[in-house]
């Protein structure tokens, strides 16, 4: 099998190569990819160091160029590499479809973006003096993403780190390099001149660390775990470095007495379960007031013995497995400790068999939970969600806020009251009146609140307010 390499300074390099394990048949192997050092990542980093001075300055046209061959050349391999983001992560060959399409429009916005760079001319307060302001590039972006979208998340990174002239580091998930590599080869073939994006496969204690170490790293926007972030975020305190962070959530979905209910049950079964629940904005409390609280629970449940749990690939699959063996323990012992602490398990849960190996777990619904049970509190980040019955509106949003997370949030209702309190009162980066908590558009800001994220927006413009610095400049006319 051959080696999928490391690209550093326009080379691709390494020999020290992993397996890439589709999670739905463990038997197939996606491909071997290699594994950087130490030493390959510091090299990277110098790499991107030498090629910013020209990147930065290079035309808009040339960026412009190149971003826009990828999204085409992404767009047009969409069932390709779709199938490919399934079969190394796992969810639906239409998810994996869908977040491909995604990742061309969002380098097509951002080769849009690369033409409408614009600045601000004022007067000064005194007289005859102007001021321009302009963004400038940052330098040498470090970027460190997830496995859970091994397409959208790269792409909505990489293309503005490269549509505002900065060069770049790129560390994926050692889960998932497939997507990544295929992006990385698809911009180089498109033009980029060497140096400008580095990819570093690997370890995050290696790879990842060595790029939150190195003062030569100038930003680092990062997607991934609670504790990871908090390490970037102390290592990049220590650079003087910026840095952006999107890490978990604890998404709730509100549905009210005055719901639609086959509204209410679709958004919160998408919500909680599409993706195998392994979605940052996926909703995992569901809270749910009591005069609909047993008919929406009974059509939740009617509603899932229609979704079939099998092969990524396969035609009719509805949810795919979870993606390795230690998210699956995960997921399992969460339903454990749900069980231990009183909650009821209503539906699903248990481990499935499937014509293939590989990590099948029928989606969990747990009911009688309440807020302060840790399946409340803690993210699990796969198909386990718990409903939590409250009294009224004003309940459900005191119970939507208590949580440490804040990225999104959701309610099912038809009064214009609710929702339009709701949307002005959730504690959360994102809302969704009568949508799932998850699934959002390409061109405007994502992110969150609390303990969900750090720094400014990414996606759509408000991406800008990472990846440039700001300028003031002064004239004397
Ligand atoms: P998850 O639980 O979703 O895998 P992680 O935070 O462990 O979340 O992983 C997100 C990304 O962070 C991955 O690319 C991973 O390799 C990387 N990573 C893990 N540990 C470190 C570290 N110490 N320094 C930098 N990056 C890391």
């Amino acid at each position: 099998m051959t080696i999928h390499q490391n690209l550093i300074a326009g080379e691709w390099v390494g020999s020290d190569a992993i397996r890439n394990i589709n999670p739905s048949n463990t038997d197939d192997v996606v491909g071997e990819y290699a594994r950087a050092s130490v030493e390959d990542t510091k090299a990277a980093i110098a790499a991107a160091k030498a090629a910013f001075p020209a990147w930065s300055r290079s035309g808009i046209l040339e960026r412009h160029a190149i971003l826009r061959k990828t999204a085409d050349e992404i767009l047009a391999r969409k069932d390709e590499l779709g199938r490919l983001l399934s079969r190394e992560e796992g969810k639906t060959l239409a998810e994996g479809i869908g977040e491909t399409v995604r990742a061309g429009q969002i380098f097509d916005f951002f080769a849009g973006e690369c033409l409408r760079l614009a600045g601000e001319v004022l007067p000064s307060v005194r007289p005859n003096i102007g001021v321009e302001i302009t963004r400038e590039p940052v330098g040498v972006v470090g970027i460190i993403t997830p496995w859970n979208f091994p397409i959208a998340i790269p792409a909505w990174k990489i293309a503005p780190a490269l549509c505002y002239g900065n060069t770049v580091v790129f560390k994926p998930a050692e889960l998932v390099p497939g997507c990544s590599w295929a992006i990385v080869d698809i911009l180089v073939r498109a033009g980029l001149p060497k140096g400008v994006l580095n990819l570093v496969m690997g370890k995050g204690s290696v790879v990842g660390q060595t790029m939150l170490d190195s003062p030569d790293v100038h930003a680092i926007t990062f997607t991934g775990s609670t504790g990871t972030g908090k390490r970037v975020a102390s290592a990049s305190v220590e650079h003087n470095r910026k840095y952006q962070l999107e890490m978990g959530g604890k998404n709730p979905f509100v549905v009210l007495d005055d719901a639609d209910l086959t509204v209410a049950v679709e958004a919160a079964v998408n919500s909680a379960f599409f993706s195998t629940g392994q979605r940052c904005t996926a909703s995992s409390r569901v809270i749910v007031t009591e005069g609909i609280h047993d008919r929406f629970v009974a059509a939740v449940g009617e509603r899932l013995k229609s979704v079939v749990v099998d092969d990524a690939l396969k035609a009719g699959t509805h949810i795919g497995p979870v993606v390795d063996e230690s998210q699956l323990k995960q997921d399992t012992d969460y339903i454990e400790i749900g069980r231990q602490e009183g909650a009821k398990l209503a539906f699903g849960g248990e481990l499935l068999k499937r014509d293939t190996p590989g990590f099948y777990l029928a989606p969990a619904l747990f009911t009688e939970a309440t807020n302060d049970m840790r399946i409340s509190r803690e993210e699990i980040f796969g198909p386990v969600a718990a409903v939590i019955r409250v009294k009224d509106y004003e309940e459900a949003l005191a119970v939507a806020n208590h949580t440490p997370f804040g990225l999104s949030s959701g309610i099912a209702t038809t009064s214009l009251k609710h929702a339009t309190h709701f949307k002005r009162n959730a504690e959360a980066g994102m809302v969704m009146v009568n949508l799932p908590t998850a699934g959002v558009d390409f061109h405007v800001p994502f992110g969150g609140r609390k303990g969900s994220s750090h720094g400014s927006r990414e996606q759509g413009r408000y991406a800008n307010e990472f990846y440039t610095t700001v300028k003031t400049a002064y004239t004397l006319a």
